[in-house]
């Protein structure tokens, strides 16, 4: 497969009223339709959706924004009522910044604070790299906490016409009667079970009842409580990520560029496999994290508050940080990367964003996987509530293998090398010698190659690829 796949080409979503072929380049189904009428008429009880989305995160909000613009019928619940505060870095790369302007939404982000290069801090050395030009993304990104951004996306699928019930938790999946089930939806192992809606919640009355749809999506983030009692899990051979973050008053809240450290260290010194990050917001305060790659035992018994500590004490003193300028006690969350969640398709579901282990395992970067994969989610249920049914949904999973696969496994192959501590110092340690080899690795690790990059990044791949058979995971 070409490396140039490092760009995925994400579907246009069918529209039930659309009686336009199927776009080649995304795979999007041929295919004429005509909504479904609801039963029981649009929000009653015995009203069917076409989707019903668990979860408003970026990968639910996108999914159902995508669906709702292009004329189907869909619901979101999501259990907490935005603006909601989220942990996370708040960085938005490039990639996030191309999706939310294809929902048409760059304009919100005006208050944002916008970000040129990125500032990369290893072994003793600095390096200023500017945000790669590409033919797709743009070269800056925007850092805006969760609390704006969810709701911003959120409201923009409300105003396409998606129906959202917040403070609405998805307690249960209601799963079709086994009898019932049509022959194209038994899928065989593994699928999911054919999930035809949820019973949902109320948080602030109480009152439970039935949401019924003709497709699922799930899109509950990390912990995925819904997706696992659908039956999804995560491949523990493969590696998570763990990240703590916390907000800092700062004199450099307003620098044009975010900041990453390579060598962060543990209690002993020693560096580990993971990155520290000073992100600025804009509006006097810095967001400050740590992220930790848990690959082998080693690595899992570190404890990330120390690891924070230890950073924040270490960073530059330039930024300020210290007991006095932090603004309350970290928070942290799981990292799951790689696509290691599945199975991700049944004949009426699909999982996707953190719920299915989307974040890129290079850099720790989930929103815009989340937003990508809600998109391409929707481009399967457009071509599936059109008449390509169950068949149709199952390319999800080819178009994530399109779009991620070989970037997803060099990304594992890179982890394995950065696991050893020698070889994390002779790859980083390295490439701090020469920017134009450095800004080449951010380009891969943010997921950015250039079309016209093709070779290099394939070399780049089996270069890694050979390191790590040649350094093979300790037992
Ligand atoms: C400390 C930390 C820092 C990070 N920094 C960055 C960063 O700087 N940039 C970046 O791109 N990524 C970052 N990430 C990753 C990023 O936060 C996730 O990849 C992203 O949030 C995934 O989006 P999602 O929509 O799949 O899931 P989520 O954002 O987790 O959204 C899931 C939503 O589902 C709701 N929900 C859950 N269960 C139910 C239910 N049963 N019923 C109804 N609703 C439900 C939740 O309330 C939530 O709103 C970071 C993660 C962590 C932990």
């Amino acid at each position: 497969m070409p490396f140039n796949r490092l760009t995925p080409t994400i579907g246009t979503v069918n529209s039930p009223l659309s009686h336009e072929p199927a776009d080649e380049t995304t795979g999007a189904g041929a295919g004429t339709s005509v909504r479904p009428t609801a039963a029981g008429g649009a929000g009653g009880a015995g009203h069917v959706y076409d989707v019903l989305v668990v979860g408003g995160g970026p990968s639910g909000s996108s999914c159902a924004y995508w669906l709702a613009e292009a004329g189907w019928d869909v619901a979101l619940v999501e259990k907490k009522v935005f603006p909601r505060v989220k942990t996370c870095g708040d960085g938005l790369t490039p990639r996030s910044v191309r999706q939310i302007a294809d929902m048409g939404m760059e304009g919100a982000l005006a208050g944002a604070h916008r970000f040129t290069s990125l500032r990369t801090h290893a072994f003793g050395k600095v390096l200023d790299l500017p945000w790669p030009e590409h033919p797709t993304f743009p070269s800056y990104g925007y850092v805006i906490t969760r609390h704006d951004l969810d709701a911003l996306v959120n409201e923009r699928a409300v105003k396409a016409g998606a129906t959202v019930w917040q403070g609405t938790e998805a307690l249960e999946p209601i799963l079709e009667e086994p009898s019932t089930v049509p022959q194209d939806h038994r899928l065989g192992s593994p699928a999911l079970p054919s999930c035809v809606g949820a019973v949902v919640k109320d948080k602030a009355t109480g009152e439970t009842r039935p949401v019924r749809a003709r497709y699922v999506v799930v899109a509950d983030g990390a912990n995925s409580r819904f997706g696992r009692a659908l039956g999804t899990e995560r491949n523990r051979s493969q590696p998570m990520g763990m990240a703590l973050r916390g907000y800092y008053n700062s004199p450099g809240h307003d620098q044009p560029f975010i900041e990453s450290h390579l060598d962060i260290r543990d209690d002993e010194g020693k560096v580990v496999p993971g990155y520290g990050w000073i992100f600025p917001l804009g509006d006097g305060r810095v967001n400050v994290g740590v992220g930790l790659l848990s690959t082998d035992q080693r690595w899992k018994g570190v404890n990330t508050s120390t690891l924070m500590d230890h950073f924040v004490g270490w960073a530059p003193k330039e930024w300020e940080l210290s007991p006095s300028t932090c603004l309350g006690p970290p928070t942290g969350g799981k990292l799951p990367m790689g696509l290691a969640v599945g199975p991700r398709v049944g004949a009426t579901t699909l999982v996707v964003g953190d719920a299915a282990g989307s974040i890129n395992p290079f850099n720790g970067e989930g929103i815009a996987y989340g937003f990508e994969t809600g998109r391409i989610a929707a481009a399967s249920l457009g071509e599936a509530l059109s008449g390509g049914g169950a068949e149709a949904l199952l390319r999800y999973e080819t178009r994530l293998e399109d779009a991620y696969g070989l970037y997803y496994r060099v990304a594992r192959a890179f982890i394995r090398i950065i696991s050893r501590p020698e070889l994390m110092k002779l790859c980083v340690g390295t490439g701090m010698y020469s920017e134009s080899l450095m800004s080449w690795i951010l380009r891969i690790m943010a997921n950015l190659l250039r079309p016209d990059e093709t070779g290099p990044a394939e070399a780049a791949y089996r270069a890694l690829a050979l390191i790590a058979r040649l350094a093979p995971e300790r037992v």
